[in-house]
């Protein structure tokens, strides 16, 4: 299997780093091929601008999304943005490392998204029908491939708790494990969480990397979360709103999962 790590943390001597290295370490073992996008290290730039796309606009202001469309049908894209769309075709499975970050992945990574994520081929593929609404939520240029997110806290596991203050975890990754990942298409797998990783001694180090190890040798064959498909008859279309009849009475992200 092919595997790209795609991987957010600025400091080689960090606890991510040492886990990293653990995960290339453990897949090589396993026979699977691997490439590592180090964003700090490859000094990306996390900002989506003008400047990503070597179009003539003729005196037109910029326009983020039509010139993503432009410059990835043309070809005229930065080299940094096609290179990471190039290893994401390449890639059985992606894996996104990162720190939590004010709830969310450091900044340098969500500009990946924002840059490599072009439209026609992440957002902005396939028909619209009565029946269809764009190859998304389950269809898409991603689909065939896995996705999990590797993520350690300073938070404690119950600080994550569903009736935990900073909400529950799957609250938290939805954004990222729903919109960004199940949207273009991913079979998104459980992530893989390390709470409070601040309090890490070599003995614990140990369990973690054989917890870490445990789900890269199962990352082929673990069940993917069970997001409903957009065009899979459970949304009305247009209004692309939860059958009344399912998850009744319920709202939240929660409803997006199948029973
Ligand atoms: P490090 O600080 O590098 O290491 C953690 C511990 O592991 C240290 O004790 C270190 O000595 C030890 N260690 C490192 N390498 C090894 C090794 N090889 N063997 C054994 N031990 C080792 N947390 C939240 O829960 N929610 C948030 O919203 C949140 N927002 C944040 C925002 C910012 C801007 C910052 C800076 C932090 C935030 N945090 C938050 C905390 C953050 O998630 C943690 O600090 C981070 O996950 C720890 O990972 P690290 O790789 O940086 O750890």
């Amino acid at each position: 299997m092919n595997v790209l790590i795609v991987y957010a943390h600025p400091e080689p001597h960090s606890l991510n780093s040492a886990l990293k290295n653990v995960m290339v370490e453990q897949l090589l073992a396993l026979g699977h091929q691997v490439q590592v996008s180090d964003l700090y290290a490859m000094n990306w730039k996390a900002t989506l601008d003008a400047a990503d796309f070597t179009l003539d606009r003729q005196g037109k202001p910029f326009d983020p999304s039509g010139d993503s469309r432009r410059g990835y049908e043309e070809g005229l894209q930065r080299p940094d943005i096609t290179g990471e769309q190039e290893k994401l075709r390449w890639a059985d499975t992606v894996i996104f490392q990162f720190p939590l970050w004010w709830f969310t992945m450091p900044a340098i990574m969500k500009g990946w998204f924002e840059r490599v994520y072009a439209f026609g081929l992440a957002y902005g593929v396939g028909e619209h029908s009565a029946t269809h609404w764009g190859d998304r939520y389950g269809e898409g240029r991603m689909i065939g491939k896995r996705a999990m997110l590797v993520v350690t806290t300073g938070g404690w596991e119950s600080h994550y708790h569903p009736r935990g203050v900073n909400g529950h975890i799957d609250d938290i990754l939805f954004p990222i494990h729903h919109g960004m990942l199940w949207y273009p298409g991913f079979d998104v797998l459980p992530p893989h969480v390390i709470y409070q990783a601040r309090k890490m001694d070599a003995q614990r180090f140990e369990e973690e990397c054989e917890k870490l190890n445990a789900r890269m040798k199962t990352l082929g064959n673990t069940a993917p979360l069970p997001f409903r498909r957009q065009n899979g008859g459970d949304y009305l279309i247009p209004s692309l709103i939860l059958r009344p009849d399912l998850a009744e009475g319920e709202s939240g992200f929660g409803v997006h999962l199948q029973r």
